[in-house]
């Protein structure tokens, strides 16, 4: 494990996008090449070796942590997308946020019963997100592997979330409890 300050290049951004809220920004991560390519290559190494053939990134800072994860540990990489932003026929997941519903979608041909998957994201909160993409994937029998992201908010449970999908492991570079 990498003994990088991930947590000193993750910004708190009080009142954003609603008063009451602490965003968590991790721009200042991806602006510092040095504090990017750590952030890469220390998830990538966690998963090396499990055979991964497609990394899953959820819209949108899920794509920045998501190729970069798939190229370094050789698989192919799956955006899975708001409604309407995908061209050909998809596959959808909605799951329940604090208020309303979301969806997320993917080709439907883009993963088959022998790909082995990883789903990366930024950061997991109440753990929704990464619940509903890793749905998506057991829907179209491959294997998922588990789940990586930067950041972890412990305080929202999200691990609880996750063990509604099954057994998989979530790996965080930072966890904030
Ligand atoms: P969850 O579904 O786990 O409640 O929320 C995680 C999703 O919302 C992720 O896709 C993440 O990008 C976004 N998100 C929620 N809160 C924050 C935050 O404070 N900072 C960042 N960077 N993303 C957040």
């Amino acid at each position: 494990m990498s003994t990088f300050d991930f947590s000193a290049y993750i910004a708190d951004i009080p009142d954003y996008p609603e008063p009451g809220v602490l965003f968590k920004d991790i721009t200042p991560l991806f602006a510092d090449a040095v504090a990017m390519r750590a952030t890469i290559a220390t998830i990538a190494e966690h998963f090396q070796g499990q055979g991964v053939t497609k990394v899953i990134g959820p819209e949108a800072r899920g794509f920045m942590v998501g190729v970069p994860v798939a190229l370094e540990v050789g698989a192919g990489f799956v955006p899975a997308r708001k409604p309407g932003k995908l061209p050909r026929e998809t596959i959808s997941v909605s799951y329940d946020l604090e208020y309303g519903t979301d969806t997320l979608q993917i080709h439907a041909d883009a993963l088959t019963a022998e790909d082995r998957v990883l789903i990366i994201d930024d950061l997991v909160a109440t753990g929704g997100t990464l619940a509903a993409t890793g749905e998506l994937v057991q829907t179209t029998g491959a294997h998922l592997i588990g789940y990586g992201c930067i950041l972890e908010l412990g305080f929202l449970h999200p691990r609880d979330a996750l063990a509604k999908v099954g057994e998989h492991e979530l790996f965080s570079l930072v966890k904030v409890d």
